[in-house]
């Protein structure tokens, strides 16, 4: 009752190695610019000063970790550093088998080519891109069935991440023989780091069980998923988030997990099921590509730093910390009349860039406009999410990607309020001056994936 409370958001941890960022000038970035062909994922870090490119592998580990790191023992088979990793795994996640991998993509490939293949279709509430493309390297079908809120920019429904329940039954009524599996995302990064309820996932799991279909999550950001169960959902407000960790696992049969997002790692990623013969089958595949079942492509100082990390990370300071300092970057530029998405995910701000420059066509790239444009004002890194990342059809041809967005992510525990509130200005200057950005057109680019080699030029 008589607690008091403050409006500044209070970063639980203070500083204890700093990293060095070098100022740079607005003339020197234009020539880094030109330099890397205008595509940002082609600038050198250093010339970065706050780099909001992806929230994966980027976060600072703490003190803890580094000292867990010391004790990581690097015996080939059995390393007790695996069983530290896997008590940690299952403390949240009490999966049968826990396979230690080098990050997410790892876990889609060995389970995906053990499950998919031609003919088989694999549902989830929205695929991330290397999700997707593993379940299509095998010949199968990846099917998105989000909720339509979830595709409705205006909705402020409080789990845009959730499942269209209604369309997995149908599909499972109509193909279950060639669903191997159904996946769920927490949160939907590619839907914009939506969460997804308990509610939601325990009506997956009830037509899992209809169909008797095994239900796996893409656990990525497990706990910013739980905390916004905590803060959102009916009956969970005075809940530990470990405990909503334990329901999400108790509801699933198995994950893939990117150790690079809530588990705090620069590295890593594991693969859980309870199934004993699948279990064998992507051991003896991890054998082939990543490595003997107890290390799978890590150290075992990676495999403790992870340990450590998913002690931290399901802790609510950290965790109200780290959904209010998104917010904090949302409603910023919300005040400011800047267009983004809303309600804001867990592990990134998306301005929505077709609104903000509204003269250039999406083919004209309005999200690399901004992107590039937030670079040359301020030396801030973003990830554009639109027509140059999904506009290349299979065919060559371009259309519009549905929306063009600019993603801001979140690295965690990585920059101080002020690194915020500068980035906030910087994109005040970039939206006040939008009506004067040039488009750009591409000049050379790949196949597939294009947004990461691409070359680019400014329209006249
Ligand atoms: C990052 C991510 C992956 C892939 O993990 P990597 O460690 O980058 O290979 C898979 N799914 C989701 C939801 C992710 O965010």
């Amino acid at each position: 009752m008589d607690e008091p409370t403050f409006r500044t958001i209070f970063e639980p941890f203070r500083i204890h190695s700093v990293e060095p960022l070098r100022m740079s000038t607005r003339a020197e970035r234009r020539g880094y610019l030109r330099d890397a062909a205008f595509n940002l994922f082609q600038v050198r870090a250093e010339h970065v000063l706050v780099d909001l490119l992806t929230d994966s592998g980027t976060g600072a580990m703490s003190r803890d970790q580094w000292a867990a790191i010391q004790h990581g023992d690097e015996s080939y088979a059995g390393s007790p550093s695996y069983y530290i990793f896997t008590d940690a795994v299952r403390e949240l996640f009490p999966f049968e088998h826990v396979i230690p991998v080098h990050q997410g993509r790892a876990a889609e490939k060995i389970l995906f080519s053990v499950i998919g293949g031609p003919g088989k279709v694999v549902p989830n509430n929205t695929h991330f891109d290397t999700t997707r493309a593993n379940v299509e390297a095998t010949g199968a079908l990846a099917i998105d069935l989000p909720v339509v809120e979830g595709r409705d920019l205006s909705s402020q429904h409080p789990f845009k991440g959730n499942m269209d329940l209604a369309a997995l039954e149908d599909l499972l009524a109509r193909r279950a023989a060639d669903v191997p599996c159904v996946f769920v995302t927490i949160t939907n990064n590619s839907g914009g780091g939506q969460p997804v309820s308990l509610a939601n996932l325990r009506g997956v799991r009830g037509i899992c069980d209809r169909y008797g279909k095994p239900l796996f999550l893409d656990a990525c950001r497990f706990a910013e998923n739980a905390w916004f169960i905590r803060e959102r959902e009916e009956g969970q407000a005075e809940r530990e988030v470990a405990d909503i960790v334990r329901d999400m696992a108790a509801l699933a049969d198995g994950m893939t997990m990117s150790a690079k997002k809530d588990p705090m790692g620069n590295i890593g990623g594991w693969l859980a099921m309870n199934d004993d013969d699948l279990a064998t089958a992507c051991r003896n595949t991890l054998i082939l590509t990543e490595g003997f079942p107890t290390y799978g492509g890590l150290a075992g100082r990676d495999l403790e730093a992870l340990a450590q990390g998913l002690t931290e990370v399901v802790q609510h300071d950290y965790l109200r910390y780290r959904i209010r300092s998104t917010a904090y970057l949302g409603t910023a530029l919300q005040e400011r009349g800047i267009p983004v998405l809303s309600p804001f995910g867990g592990h990134a701000v998306y301005i929505d860039a077709r609104a903000l420059a509204r003269h250039l066509d999406p083919l004209e790239y309005p999200g690399q406009a901004v992107a590039v444009a937030l670079y040359e004002t301020g030396g801030i890194r973003s990830c554009e999410i639109g027509t140059v990342m999904f506009g290349r059809q299979p065919d060559g041809t371009e259309a519009p990607a549905s929306m063009d967005l600019v993603r801001l992510a979140i690295p965690r525990r990585t920059y101080t309020q002020s690194h915020i509130d500068y980035v906030i200005e910087v994109c005040e200057e970039v939206a006040a001056n939008a009506d004067a950005l040039r488009g750009y057109r591409i000049v050379a680019e790949p196949k597939t994936l294009r947004h990461f080699t691409s070359s680019f030029e400014p329209r006249p």
